[in-house]
């Protein structure tokens, strides 16, 4: 089929490079072995320009179109709106935007099908009336997808403001016993506005042809086999582990001090420290962290970024105070001294590193992590086992299912002491660290079989993008007859 005349499938990415960079791998995998065409389409207040911007010129070599969608307005919000609901609104407002694009599109070539994130579901009815599958993209796992399933189906036929909690310890079908504080923040409480909305987002769901998750069945074993019966009893739709979608290291910039740093440190001997596109540490944490990598004796690249200032005492820890600090640099917000007493092994590099790249460096050996899922992916796909340290939205989820089910990290309490211990053990140990460290080795081989031709993902993907070419053509040759 004729690259121009491919039927085509429309992603669509809320702002957020968590979201953006596995959708945009999805997109290129979908051209370049699946043989759809694609174009991802994203919104212009995109929360951190620099990085996206990377991440879309990369996406014009692979044939991926992208366009921006015209901003909307978003002011009547209020202020203190949860991200997930300010997300949902996004989309949903920018339909008719969206409406006009894929007429455009569809007036060129068959629609294959369209596929919004996960915070898109008010976007899946645009898919009814243009006929054609709806799909969403989860960025994150098949246990987050549990989670929410589990909170739709508790809270079938309840009336809003009538919904109901899910229970303090949830078991999930991979045998993972999931506690309340480990929730994803929007399922902690029903009487949270957040809670009602992804309520109803997942009810929305369930008009959805299927899910495509950034995960691979081996990694979640259990609960891909659990969704698989809930699609074919028709409760929920299929979900399709389709991961993992990493960007590949050649989009990043490979020069730079981090990388020339890696290069003179000896094989297997640095800790990566790092808390994703957005996540900081509070003044406290900064603080304990420090102390911790310091007393661990190890080597450590660490990427800093300016202190979250909610409740820190910056003057208790820095011994400078916090008025004299520079506005912009977020190396001035280490304790007094660090730098100096951890210089030689420690390099600490403001704001962002090119982390694929540093992942899969042959110095790195361990990933001192929030847990965000791309970062968790992305580890994985490079061997390297994990300290767990997660801040916010559904990193805490993901944090439990890799200490307590999939055995790639340790967890250890935000404080000096254990921090210390865990990289120690992570790094050299010989109980807990040896395991997490051979399991990371057999989750790595794992994840690049998925991926290789003929491996469970690529299958998923081969079965789903053949199902789209087909019903195209059948509605293409419908529509000549
Ligand atoms: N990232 C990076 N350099 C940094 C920090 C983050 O390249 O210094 C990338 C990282 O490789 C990952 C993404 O940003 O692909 C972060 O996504 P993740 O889901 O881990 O966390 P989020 O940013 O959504 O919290």
């Amino acid at each position: 089929v004729a690259a121009s005349s491919r039927p085509h499938v429309v992603l669509v990415a809320s702002p957020g490079a968590g979201h953006l960079i596995p959708m945009a791998e999805l997109a290129r995998r979908f051209v370049a072995h699946h043989g759809l065409a694609a174009t991802l389409v994203t919104f212009t207040d995109l929360s951190a320009p620099n990085a996206n911007s990377a991440i879309l010129s990369s996406l014009s070599a692979s044939q991926v179109s992208t366009v921006a969608l015209p901003a909307v307005s978003l002011d009547d919000l209020p202020s203190d709106a949860h991200i997930g609901t300010v997300l949902m609104e996004l989309m949903g407002r920018s339909i008719p935007h969206l409406r006009a694009l894929l007429r455009d599109i569809s007036s060129a070539a068959p629609l294959a099908a369209l596929v919004p994130d996960f915070f898109g579901s008010t976007v899946l009815p645009l898919a009814a009336e243009l006929g054609v599958p709806g799909y969403i993209f989860c960025p994150s796992n098949l246990t987050v997808h549990a989670l929410m399933r589990s909170a739709v189906e508790l809270n079938d036929g309840a009336a809003s403001g009538e919904y109901r909690d899910l229970p303090d310890v949830l078991r999930l079908p991979g045998g993972l016993l999931l506690r309340r504080e480990d929730y994803a923040d929007g399922f902690k409480n029903s009487k949270q506005p957040i809670y009602a909305h992804l309520i109803e987002a997942g009810r929305r769901y369930r008009a959805a042809d299927g899910f495509l998750v950034n995960t691979f069945h081996e990694m979640e074993p259990g609960n891909a086999e659990v969704l698989e019966q809930a699609a074919e009893q028709g409760t929920f739709p299929p979900a399709y582990p389709v991961g993992p979608l990493i960007r590949p290291s050649s989009d990043e910039d490979d020069a730079s001090a981090c990388l020339d740093w890696l290069d003179r440190q000896p094989t297997g001997s640095v800790v990566y420290v790092s808390f994703g596109s957005a996540g900081s540490l509070s003044v406290e944490q900064t603080a304990e962290l420090a102390a911790g990598l310091e007393d661990s004796g190890q080597r450590f690249l660490w990427v800093v970024r300016m202190p979250s200032l909610d409740g820190g005492n910056s003057a208790m820890f820095t011994g400078r105070g916090g008025s004299d600090k520079d506005d912009d640099d977020p190396l001035a917000w280490l304790p007094e001294g660090f730098l100096e007493r951890t210089s030689g092994r420690g390099l600490a590099v403001a704001s962002w590193a090119p982390q694929v790249r540093v992942l899969s460096h042959p110095a790195t050996a361990a990933f001192v992590s929030h847990c965000g899922w791309n970062s968790t992916l992305e580890s994985v796909a490079s061997g390297v086992p994990m300290v767990a340290w997660p801040l916010d939205s559904e990193q805490r989820t993901n944090a439990a299912l890799l200490s307590e089910n999939v055995g790639v990290a340790l967890r250890p309490r935000a404080a000096r002491a254990e921090i210390a211990a865990a990289v120690r053990e992570v790094m050299g140990g010989e109980e807990k660290g040896r395991a997490v460290r051979l399991q990371a080795g057999e989750l790595q081989q794992a994840a690049a079989r998925a991926c290789a031709p003929g491996g469970s993902s690529w299958q998923m993907l081969e079965e789903v993008a053949g199902k789209w070419k087909a019903a195209a053509l059948g509605r293409q040759k419908q529509k000549m007859t």
